[in-house]
């Protein structure tokens, strides 16, 4: 394991969710997101909306830091007011209704299933840490930087691991996100045995354990080692031709433009913005 801070091409499960949409996704995905969001960040009107966070993102950061609270202050989950409390805490008042309302559900399914009372914590987020060191990798002479941050991770009684990664929404877990924290965990804690697993905060629902074999975890480093080379790639040729962007990043007008952050500036967008 090594950590740098020199710049090097980049992989995380973020990136090949934009390049390959989880199953079921499929009709949300549309690469020129990947454009705005990756390469035209710094330009102002993007960055503008890039600094909000969505709807699903308030969710899942105020879900994390409510996880966060209850662990590290146990009374929350038992004394009267502590729901009332966490409010105020999490200041829920200062968020729009939808966040509101589907937060206090959270809280309220986590006080009464507590699903780290009496875990071994290795680590947890809480959610606003920002961008994480990310792995220097060697694939097959080609150096990336890998970013994984994981939300929470718990040592069982005979040693084993268990990254655990909280879920808000109504997606179904995507075993690609849980196989990269596999590949992470084998440069951050290689003596250990270790498996992944997503709990859905919402739905209360768990994933099953997810583990992964030495010929699984190369195979995806190589693709992870791929996806960066073509995101390279894609932002050198922006660069050298800036007004070829919807070739490089080819839109998916449509079903997709509805829920896209980038829909009120977005030339292609299908979607009628309200000014
Ligand atoms: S508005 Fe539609 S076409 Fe434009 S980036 Fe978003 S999803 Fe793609």
């Amino acid at each position: 394991m090594v950590f740098t801070k020199k710049w090097l091409p980049f992989a995380s499960y973020g990136l090949m969710a934009e390049f390959i949409p989880a199953v079921g996704l499929e009709s949300f995905h549309c690469d020129m997101q990947r454009g705005y969001k990756r390469v035209r960040k710094k330009e102002s009107e993007v960055g503008a909306l890039l600094e909000k966070d969505t709807t699903p993102q308030r969710i899942g950061l105020l879900a994390q830091q409510a996880v966060y609270e209850f662990h590290h202050h146990p009374e929350l989950s038992t004394e009267e007011n502590g729901i009332k409390n966490l409010v105020e805490i999490l200041k829920l008042d200062e968020e729009s209704y939808t966040v509101q309302q589907r937060v206090t559900q959270i809280l309220c399914n986590y006080r009464d299933n507590p699903v780290l009372l009496d875990k071994k914590i290795i680590k947890l987020s809480h959610g606003d840490e920002g961008v994480p060191d990310g792995l220097e990798i060697n694939s097959r002479n080609y150096l990336f930087r890998l970013f994984a941050a994981m939300d929470c991770i718990f040592k069982e009684p005979d040693g084993t691991l268990c990254i655990l990664d909280f879920k808000t929404g109504k997606s179904d877990f995507d075993s690609r996100q849980a196989y990269i924290y596999l590949l992470a965990a084998t440069y951050l804690y290689p003596e250990r045995k270790t498996y992944a697993l997503f709990y859905n905060l919402e739905s209360c629902k768990w994933s099953e354990k997810l583990f992964a074999t030495e010929v699984h975890l190369s195979a995806l480093q190589t693709e992870l080692a791929r996806l960066a080379k073509s995101h390279e790639l894609e932002k050198q040729l922006y660069r050298n031709e800036p007004e070829r962007f919807s070739e490089i990043f080819v839109p998916n007008s449509g079903f997709a433009c509805k829920y896209c952050q980038f829909n009120s500036i977005c030339s292609f967008s299908l979607c009628e913005v309200v000014a």
